[in-house]
């Protein structure tokens, strides 16, 4: 088996847009990757809504390590390391989706496993915090 998570804390914080929620928090990012690439979705602590932020095709992942390949050459000509850099950025970008329209991937779970996962981890799920 392939799928692997991580988590990533983000600095920023955000307000969660669910009706009646308002919380405003730092998101911890669940990282997802498995074998058709890699997923990075967060959820609101207090009312569990999920965000998705981007999914990346296994092809983009590819495309990502030899952008940081191309990006650590430094026996590479500049001009041609540039021309190249744009190049793998503009293929990854094809290779990305944002937002909403990443949707559930791999890592979709029910809200109801969400909860359990966010108790499991201590924290409280209906918490004003
Ligand atoms: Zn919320």
């Amino acid at each position: 088996m392939s799928r692997s998570e991580s988590w990533v804390q983000i600095g920023r914080q955000v307000a969660c847009d669910a009706p009646r929620c308002d919380n405003v928090f730092a998101p911890r990012v669940r990282v997802i990757r498995d074998t058709s690439g890699e997923e990075w979705s967060f959820r609101c602590p207090k009312c569990q809504k999920r965000y998705d932020m981007v999914r990346i095709t296994q092809r983009g992942l590819e495309v990502r390590a030899e952008l940081q390949a191309v990006i650590a050459d430094t026996t590479m000509a500049a001009e041609e390391r540039e021309a190249r850099i744009s190049e793998l950025q503009a293929a990854m970008e094809r290779e990305t989706t944002r937002g909403a329209a990443a949707g559930p991937g791999p890592s979709s779970e029910t809200l109801q496993e969400a909860q359990r996962r966010a108790s499991r981890e201590g924290r409280d799920a209906s918490s004003d915090e």
